[in-house]
């Protein structure tokens, strides 16, 4: 990478920036209140809301975690920003830098899967559920230099479309006065149809079924 100030960096005697903290990567000040509680719902029942709604707070009925969008502050790098793995998620951005990730050459998108991260579905021989973003051509050599997860096991491929599928949540249960009970239950697998499960859910990351994969020759060699 470019190091623009390298030169100066040296002399202060300051580590050069070296890794770029990948896009999806959440920030220490990038934490919010959760002001969580349950409402009754029009039919019946109850469901997990915040006391003071608001735009983005919820996808097509599915409750997301509130998070900044500032990335400042230390890096959490065992931890992803909602907002930015969403609109990963939804607009096939790369996880590392960003920006578009589908190949405009071929139409299609580059993807890394991993063994945490994918899992195959008996239905579709070539495709499968994921919760990693895809990955642009010109970042995945650096991702997977970067990442350690990355060397134990991975594939990286192309696929010709990705829809949302399911989310990772965070599971809640009404206390007296309605309050919001953290049931201790993180990262449960919650299938966009299940909407019973998804009332008592608060996600924090979207999961896609990714179609027709085909594995690409290893960009390292
Ligand atoms: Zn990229």
């Amino acid at each position: 990478m470019v190091d623009p100030a390298g030169q100066g960096d040296r002399m202060t005697g300051a580590v050069p920036t070296q890794l770029r903290v990948p896009y999806v990567i959440a920030h220490a000040a990038e934490i919010a209140p959760q002001p969580l509680t349950f409402v009754r719902r029009p039919l019946g029942g109850l469901r997990l809301a915040y006391n003071n709604e608001r735009r983005g707070d919820r996808v097509k009925g599915v409750l997301r975690v509130r998070v900044l969008n500032n990335q400042r502050g230390a890096p959490q790098w065992r931890k992803l920003n909602t907002l930015r793995q969403w609109r990963c998620m939804e607009k096939l951005l790369c996880q590392v830098c960003g920006q578009a990730a589908t190949d405009p050459t071929t139409g299609r998108i580059p993807w890394i899967t991993t063994d945490s991260a994918f899992r195959e579905l008996p239905e579709d021989p070539t495709g499968g559920l994921t919760s990693a973003p895809p990955t642009c051509w010109a970042c995945i050599p650096e991702a997977l230099a970067t990442c350690p997860q990355l060397h134990i096991s991975q594939a990286v491929g192309t696929v010709a479309r990705a829809e949302p599928a399911a989310v990772l949540a965070d599971m809640f249960t009404p206390g007296p006065s309605r309050r919001a009970l953290h049931t201790g239950e993180h990262n449960v697998e919650i299938s966009l149809s299940e909407d019973t499960l998804l009332t008592h859910a608060l996600a924090t990351q979207l999961i896609v079924q990714i179609h027709d994969f085909q594995p690409a020759p290893h960009p390292m060699g």
